[in-house]
């Protein structure tokens, strides 16, 4: 069957082993993986699937430190590792690529006391950086371990490199697990409809289907006449992305039954969640706005990511350099950018000199869903067991959300989910704010 026969709008009454809310990265891997398991799967997304927190540039896939090691950080190494095979399984069966390169990271080292810590991580990766027979490592050297990168004085104290850090390029992981889940029998997906009202206890969804409003966006490229190689360009512009309520009778609502749901709208998620909850204390989430930057810039796109103080310098392919980003609390506009990524632009120009003069070839923003104990929030609801959160990635859904799908198909199936940290699940993080 071809794509386009299933990613109609919605009519009629449907039915499906899982729905999945939101078509982001998480909801995206949710899918794959419920439809691996060989479960029935409708996916729904209120704009365009990859175009919300996930449609960015940036593309960072950072492990968290090696020292302190925990179940959580585990759960982290062991996704990273994984990924590759991940994506080589879906790359071979659409001829799509996710422009994924383990191409670490370098983090210079400002003042000569940050060696001794940057030493004693290098000490923690050695213990704890190793699965079988691959090991990654925290390297520490007095000298730059790529020449003519970073500025010389920013490296005062010495440089790290990270051999674990990889990269990809988001938009074109979206695109690539779209494409794979288009060819599967077992999967619809449909664009431009919202969740509108859950019925959980008769496992029934309404959702609202609407013509989607015109793209604030610029119109071409459009990922679906991608080519292989067109998929590699990190940035190609999205299409009609961002979804805005629907006027009041613009749209049609339908009913979709389910056995399972995953909540994964994003930011979106946590009122759908709090919905389905006893009141809190606090919100379950919030969403935190970030802003970042493509330029063209011929830089070797082998190059390490290059990392200080939140600022992320991130080689793509085919002649673009991303650059992140922001992070903040509070903003009026949470799509608009301004003036605090050029503030950012200009300490990435400072800490790479060779993008002194790069192009900004595109600015973005969007909103990281931030749980309330910062970690990713999946699981099922206590008293709604066929609702099953999967959201609250915030700054690295990008290299676990794999691993959170197949977690949350667990649930799903009634299985223990390998691995998978307390702090994690909905109920972990739960019993910290009651
Ligand atoms: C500037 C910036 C830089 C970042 N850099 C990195 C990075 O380098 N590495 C990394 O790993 N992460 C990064 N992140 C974080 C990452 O992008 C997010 O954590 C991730 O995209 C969240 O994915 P998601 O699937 O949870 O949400 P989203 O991608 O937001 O997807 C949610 C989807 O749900 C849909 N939706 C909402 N409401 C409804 C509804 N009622 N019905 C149906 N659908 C609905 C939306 O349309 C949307 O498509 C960055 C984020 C920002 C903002």
């Amino acid at each position: 069957m071809s794509s386009g026969d299933k990613s109609l709008s919605l009519s009629g009454q449907s039915k499906a082993d899982i729905l999945v809310v939101g078509g982001g990265i998480m909801g995206l891997w949710g899918a794959v993986k419920a439809a691996q398991a060989g479960l029935s799967v409708i996916l729904v997304d209120a704009g365009e699937i990859g175009g919300g927190a996930s449609g960015g540039v940036l593309g960072a896939l950072f492990p968290w430190m090696p020292d302190r090691w925990d179940a959580k950080k585990q759960f982290q190494y062991d996704a990273l590792v994984g990924l590759p095979e991940e994506l080589a399984v879906l790359e071979a069966a659409t001829g799509l690529s996710a422009a994924f390169r383990r191409s670490g990271r370098i983090i210079p080292l400002p003042k000569s006391h940050l060696k001794a810590i940057a030493l004693r991580h290098q000490a923690d990766a050695l213990n704890n950086w190793h699965q079988g027979d691959i090991r990654f490592f925290w390297h520490v050297s007095d000298t730059p371990p790529v020449a003519d990168y970073i500025a010389p004085e920013f490296g005062e104290g010495g440089y790290v490199n990270d051999t674990l850090a990889a990269r990809a390029a988001p938009r074109a992981v979206t695109a690539l697990l779209k494409a794979w889940l288009e060819r599967q029998p077992n999967v619809r997906l449909i664009e431009h409809a919202a969740l509108a009202s859950l019925d959980a206890p008769k496992g029934r969804a309404e959702v609202a289907a609407f013509a989607p409003h015109p793209s604030p966006l610029p119109a071409s490229g459009e990922r679906g006449q991608w080519s292989a190689d067109r998929a590699t360009i990190p940035f190609a512009p999205l299409a009609g992305s961002r979804w805005r309520q629907p006027d009041e009778g613009q749209s049609s609502i339908s009913t979709i039954t389910f056995s399972h749901t995953f909540i994964a709208a994003g930011v979106d998620s946590f009122p759908m969640l709090e919905n389905l909850l006893p009141p809190l204390a606090k919100p379950l989430g919030q969403g935190v706005k970030g802003q970042a930057a493509m330029l063209r810039s011929d830089i070797d796109p082998a190059l390490p990511v290059a990392f200080l103080d939140g600022i992320y310098i991130v080689p793509h392919e085919n002649g673009y350099v991303a650059v992140g980003s922001t992070s903040e609390n509070h903003y009026a506009d949470p799509l608009s950018t301004d003036q605090h990524l050029d503030h950012v632009l200009e300490k990435a120009r400072a800490l790479v000199p060779a993008l002194a003069r790069a192009e900004v070839v595109a600015r973005w923003a969007g909103i990281r869903p931030k749980s309330i104990g910062r970690d990713p929030l999946v699981g099922p609801v206590a008293d709604h067991p066929n609702v099953i959160s999967l959201t609250g990635g915030f700054k690295i859904s990008f290299g676990m959300a794999h691993r959170l799908g197949q977690c949350a198909v667990d649930f799903a199936m009634g299985r223990e989910p390998e691995g998978l940290p307390e702090n994690f699940t909905l109920s972990g993080q739960l019993s910290s704010i009651r």
